[in-house]
C-alpha cells in the first residue's frame, strides 16, 4: 500500500484541491518532483547569520521530526517549468473574510510599503492619472501613492472583505470587492483606462495567474505598464516555503510574457521576480530611460544553454513522470 495512504494518519498528504493541469500554463503534462515534510514551528525564529544574504530570515516551517506530520507534494510543468504545490489549498474562501492586513496597518501604519511605493511612482508612464493595486491587501501601498501624488485616480481590488470596508470608509481609497480570477473587471475598471498596474504578492494565490494577467493588461491603456511579483526558482539560497504554492523560473517568466503580449522593461530577481511591463502601442517616451532596472533585456538566458538544462531536468523527471490527463 501507498505510505501515504497507510500512514495517513501521522503523514498527512497537504492540500484540499487537486490540480489536473498546469495553474500557470494548462498544460496537462504535469509530474512530481518534490515530497517535502514540513511542520509549522511553535515560536518565531529567525536564521542568525551575520554577513549572509538570509541573516535574519523569519522561517515559519521546517521540516522537523515531529508527527502527526503534513506532507507537501509538488508538482513540475514540463511546457513552461513552473513548479506547485499539488494538492494545493483553496485559499480564496478563508481569505474572504481576512482581517489580518487591516491589523497589520493599524498597528505597524503603511511604513513598509514606502520603498514600494517609491519605486513604483518612478515607473509610472508620462501623465500618469489612473493606479490600480490588483490585491491590494489593506491599501498601504494607494494610501501613501495618494499622499504624494493626490491627484491621481487610485483603485484597490482585494477580496478581503473587511480590507474593502477598511478602505472605503477609514482611508478614503476607492476599492472594489473582487476575485480576480472570477469576476469580470471591466465593470470595475474600463478596459484601455489604466496608466500603472501593481500585481504583488498575489501571482502565486490567485487560482490561474495568467488568465488574471490578461485581464489586467486588458485594462491597461497602450504604453501603460504593469509591475508584478512571483515566487523564483533558480539562483536563489532561499528554501523553498511550503506557503508559497507557485514558483516560476526564466522559462516561466518568458512563457507569462510572451502570453501576455507585453515588453519586459525592468527585471530584478533575488528571492522573488519583480517585474515591469509595458502594453505595446504608447507614445514614444519623452526622454530617454523612462524605463528602469535592466531595460529591455530578454528574461531568459541564451536558448542553447535553456535547452540543455532542460532535457537534463526532463530525462530525469520521466523516468517517474506520471502524466496526468483532466478527468472532463
Ligand atoms: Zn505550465
Amino acid at each position: 500500500m501507498e505510505p501515504l495512504v497507510r500512514f495517513s494518519e501521522n503523514f498527512k498528504l497537504a492540500g484540499d484541491t487537486l490540480l489536473n493541469a498546469c495553474p500557470v500554463c494548462d498544460s496537462t503534462e504535469i509530474g512530481e518532483l518534490w515530497r517535502l515534510p514540513q511542520n509549522r514551528l511553535s515560536h518565531v525564529t529567525h536564521l542568525n547569520a551575520p554577513g549572509s544574504p538570509l541573516h535574519g530570515l523569519y522561517l515559519d516551517y521546517l521540516p522537523t521530526l515531529k508527527s502527526p506530520q503534513e506532507i507537501f507534494k509538488f508538482d513540475i510543468c514540463s511546457h513552461c517549468e513552473s513548479i506547485f504545490l499539488n494538492p494545493k489549498f483553496d485559499d480564496q474562501a478563508h481569505y474572504a473574510h481576512d482581517t489580518s492586513k487591516v491589523e497589520s496597518f493599524r498597528k505597524k501604519g503603511p511604513g513598509e510599503q514606502r520603498g514600494a511605493a517609491d519605486s513604483f511612482m518612478r515607473m509610472f508612464p508620462d501623465d500618469t492619472t489612473v493606479v490600480v493595486d490588483a490585491a491590494c491587501g489593506a491599501g498601504q501601498l494607494l494610501h501613501l501613492i495618494k499622499i504624494d501624488r493626490p491627484d491621481i485616480r487610485a483603485v484597490g481590488l482585494e477580496l478581503s472583505k473587511p480590507s474593502v470596508a477598511f478602505m472605503n470608509g477609514e482611508l478614503g481609497i476607492e476599492a472594489h470587492l473582487t476575485d480576480l480570477d472570477r469576476d469580470d473587471l471591466d465593470s470595475v475598471v474600463a478596459p484601455g483606462s489604466v496608466d500603472f498596474i501593481v500585481l504583488q504578492e498575489a501571482f502565486e494565490h490567485v487560482r490561474a495567474p495568467l488568465v488574471v494577467m490578461r485581464k489586467l493588461v486588458r485594462m491597461l491603456r497602450p504604453g501603460g505598464r504593469m509591475h508584478f511579483t512571483a515566487q523564483h526558482y533558480g539562483d536563489n539560497e532561499l528554501q523553498i516555503r511550503v506557503g508559497e504554492p507557485i514558483y516560476i523560473n526564466d522559462a516561466g517568466l518568458d512563457f507569462v510574457i510572451k502570453a501576455l503580449g507585453v515588453e519586459l522593461i525592468s527585471l530584478k530577481k533575488d528571492i522573488k521576480v519583480r517585474a515591469t511591463v509595458e502594453k505595446p502601442g504608447g507614445p514614444p517616451p519623452r526622454a530617454a530611460g523612462s524605463g528602469r532596472g535592466e531595460a529591455r533585456s530578454p528574461a531568459t538566458p541564451a536558448k542553447p544553454r535553456r535547452a540543455r538544462w532542460h532535457r537534463r531536468l526532463w530525462s530525469s523527471i520521466r523516468r517517474r513522470l506520471i502524466v496526468r490527463r483532466p478527468t472532463r
